[in-house]
């Protein structure tokens, strides 16, 4: 039989940094992950941004969030040897001299004056656009497919990673722990992300509000240059004449994949803000685990013993997963105090 400290079931953003995470402080792992072709983290973005641009607010423990990132991705780049870290000013384009004001006034305030730069700059060529635009300062992109092949690889290297759906009605207890098949572990961690959030892991986690979203890649007939620019839709060139545009927000229609409204809502945005030919190449969709009251579910299950949560990042994985991460391991490792406000027992009551 062989035994693991943690077996963590689903190999998203979510459990890959967790993953890691917890390998970092000293853990063992056995990873489960039933590759999912729409998994949200395989559709995301990527992009972090601690700063709600529509309400100019920062995002719950922005700054803590930042300082836990900004050693985290460095850190697994060198742990698993690959490139996936992308630092990348997002630019805001003002839609008014009000937008404008507004973003001089928040650079000058103390909690906002790392994240934006004071200076007003023009638009890059063929971006329409009359109030210029304003750019944030430590924000960028984690390019996730290559983020999860490198840690799929690691992992697989030393022989803790299995390609197959974990089934949670094989758990059984096992003195303090749990044995899976001839697997003993500690405990178990699901990270099941989109498949929890839409009723369909057999573990019952509730809370969840599930957002569907849609991304379109543009074929450009002239270069965007490697920018990310934020008009109420995002348009992030990759310089080599492409650009992702998204995404969109649905709140039902989980199993439909792609829809044609959607293509046409982005398509529509890029001939409102790109004065040029393009071409839509890709279109996809995937579900974002959010949380009726939009923070994220991280601790104990509230009904099931050595069984814990990981999930509900919603529209933020990036920029929250380091951070809870190790508040996570801290505490299993220190018995450090998890953040009430995620506690999944709150939805259950
Ligand atoms: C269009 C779109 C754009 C987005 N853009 C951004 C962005 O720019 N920045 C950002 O931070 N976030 C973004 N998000 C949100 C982000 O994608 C999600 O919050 C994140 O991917 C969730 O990751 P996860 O690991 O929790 O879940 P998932 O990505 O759903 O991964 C869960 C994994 O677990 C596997 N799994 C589930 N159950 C089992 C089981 N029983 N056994 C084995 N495997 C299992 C699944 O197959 C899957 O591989 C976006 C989302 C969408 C849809």
């Amino acid at each position: 039989m062989k035994y693991v400290d943690y077996i963590v079931v689903g190999g998203g953003i979510a459990g890959s940094v967790l993953s890691y995470t917890l390998m970092k402080y000293g853990a063992s792992v056995q990873m489960f992950d039933q590759p999912n072709a729409n998994k949200s983290s395989v559709v995301a973005s990527g992009l972090w941004n601690p700063v709600v641009l529509k309400r100019m607010k920062k995002v719950w423990k922005a700054d803590e969030m930042m300082e836990s990132l900004q050693s985290v991705y460095p850190a697994m780049e060198n742990w698993t040897q690959g490139t996936f870290y992308e630092p990348l000013p997002i630019r805001r384009v003002f839609h008014n001299a009000g937008e404008q004001n507004q973003w001089i006034a928040h650079s000058d305030h103390p909690g906002f004056s790392p994240y934006l730069d004071e200076r007003i700059s023009d638009v890059p060529n063929r971006i329409l656009a009359d109030h210029g635009s304003g750019l944030m300062k430590l924000t960028g992109r984690v390019q996730v497919n290559a983020m999860l092949e490198a840690v799929k690889a690691k992992l697989k290297a030393v022989d803790s990673y299995t390609e197959a759906t974990f089934d949670w009605d094989a758990v059984e207890s096992h003195g303090d722990g749990v044995k899976y098949g001839s697997l003993g572990a500690h405990a178990i961690i699901s990270c099941e992300g989109a498949q929890s959030a839409l009723g369909e892991s057999r573990l019952d986690v509730r809370g969840f509000a599930p957002v569907k979203g849609e991304v379109i890649t543009v074929q450009l007939k002239e270069d965007l240059g490697k920018e990310c620019i934020h008009q109420g839709h995002f348009m992030i060139g990759d310089g080599k004449a492409e650009a992702l545009v998204g995404a969109t927000y649905a709140w039902d229609g989980f199993h439909n994949g792609p829809t044609l409204a959607k293509r046409e809502e982005l398509e529509a945005h890029v001939q409102k803000v790109w004065d040029g030919e393009f071409k839509t190449v890709a279109h996809r969709a995937g579900i974002r685990p959010a949380v009726k009251d939009r923070k994220p579910l991280v601790g104990p299950h509230p009904k099931v013993k050595n069984v814990w949560i990981f999930n509900g990042m919603g529209s933020r994985a990036v920029l929250m997963t380091p951070y809870l991460a190790q508040n996570l391991v801290e505490h299993f490792m220190y018995g450090a105090p998890l953040l009430t406000e995620c506690l999944p027992e709150r939805m259950m009551k």
